[in-house]
């Protein structure tokens, strides 16, 4: 990693690198933008470690794909996603949080300070890292899935769903996020099917009653999608019944719109050879901190949390890295 001056100028300092390449200097490093990495840049702004946050692939993360956000404490009439973001990011930039656009593609932990590429280009050699780089929607792995994505295969109904307006429409998973899309889609479309592969959904009690009680929400439980078809655009899908089982059947259903809501991926992979992760990818956090088995690494979000995933625990969860943070630089002297 080599030599690097002393953090005297934060603003200015850079360290030599081999060859030409400059690294920028920080003290307090955070990648990611939904509620985790916004509110760790509150709590590290505010604490004078001069935050610089990187937004990442989806700024403002996956709130900025759901419509109401109703359960967040202090919006009694509820709020959008996006403008709850928006409100976020200008809450961290009001206290000197540089907020940028950029993705991390490449990190060397091996010994502090931390070196982060962004864009594959642009290096940083910071003190204190605090990963909220969040999860990504999963999509089921047909070919004919792929082929679709743009002219008829979504994981976002707010972001798409316009464009399905008195059409038909498949909603693909049994969760709280299949039940909140499906519900969305119904105000828009003219139908919207369910495909459950179990006999039962998994989505809370509410969100379920809110389904059934909606009169163009058609839930098709045990049923599997084997295959999406259509010419130019997505025109019926292909479903079987109690796959694997003796009596499986096959049933078309004419679609014009296929939405996913299987649940996500985390974000670890770049990380992966330095922090440990559980089997599904989450980073593991020693419990009751942010902390990693990387001191000076700190996880916060959904990218460290496959339990709860809302939005005000990612934010307690952000203030916490925030705190672990400006401790670790604190007993270090920096
Ligand atoms: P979940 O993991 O809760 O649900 C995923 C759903 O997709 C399950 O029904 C699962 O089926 C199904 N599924 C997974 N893989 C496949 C596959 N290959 N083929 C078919 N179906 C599949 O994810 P969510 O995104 O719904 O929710 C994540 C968390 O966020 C939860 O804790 C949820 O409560 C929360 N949330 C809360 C909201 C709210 O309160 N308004 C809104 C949205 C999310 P199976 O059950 O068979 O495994």
């Amino acid at each position: 990693m080599g030599l690097f001056k002393p953090l005297d100028n934060l603003e200015n300092d850079k360290k030599e690198l081999a060859g030409d390449q400059e690294a920028e200097r920080v003290k307090c490093l955070i990648i990611g933008s939904g509620p985790a990495g916004y509110t760790a840049a509150i709590y590290a702004a505010r604490a004078n470690l001069k935050p610089v946050l990187y937004e990442g692939l989806e700024p403002g993360g996956q709130l900025t794909t759901t419509t109401e956000v109703e359960n967040y404490p202090g919006y009694p009439e509820g709020i959008t996603g996006p403008k709850m973001m928006e409100d976020f990011k200008k809450q961290a930039e009001r206290f000197g949080t540089k907020c940028r656009s950029g993705i991390a593609t490449s990190v060397d932990l091996s010994s502090a300070p931390y070196e982060v590429t962004i864009d594959d280009k642009h290096i940083l050699m910071t003190d204190a890292l605090i990963i909220a780089t969040g999860a990504t929607a999963r999509y089921l792995g047909l070919e004919s899935e792929e082929k679709f994505k743009g002219s008829g295969v979504s994981a976002c109904a707010t972001c798409d769903g316009f464009f399905y307006k008195e059409k038909d429409v498949a909603v693909t998973g049994g969760g709280d996020s299949a039940c909140e899309e499906a519900l969305y889609l119904a105000g828009l479309c003219r139908k919207v099917y369910m495909i459950i592969r179990k006999d039962h959904m998994r989505a809370s009690k509410i969100m379920q009653e809110r389904v059934f009680n909606t009169p163009n929400i058609e839930v098709l439980f045990e049923r599997n999608t084997k295959e999406l078809r259509g010419k130019e655009v997505l025109e019926e899908a292909v479903l079987t019944r109690k796959k694997g089982e003796p009596d499986e059947s096959e049933e078309v259903i004419k679609i014009d719109g296929f939405f996913l809501a299987i649940g996500h991926t985390p974000n670890s992979q770049i990380f992966k050879d330095y922090i440990e992760t559980d089997d599904l990818g989450y980073i593991k956090t020693i419990p009751g901190t942010s902390k990693t088995n990387i001191p000076g690494v700190f996880a916060c979000g959904d990218i460290q949390d496959p339990a709860y995933r809302q939005a005000v625990t990612a934010a307690g969860s952000g203030c916490q890295a925030a705190i672990d943070a400006e401790r670790y630089l604190a007993e270090k002297g920096i």
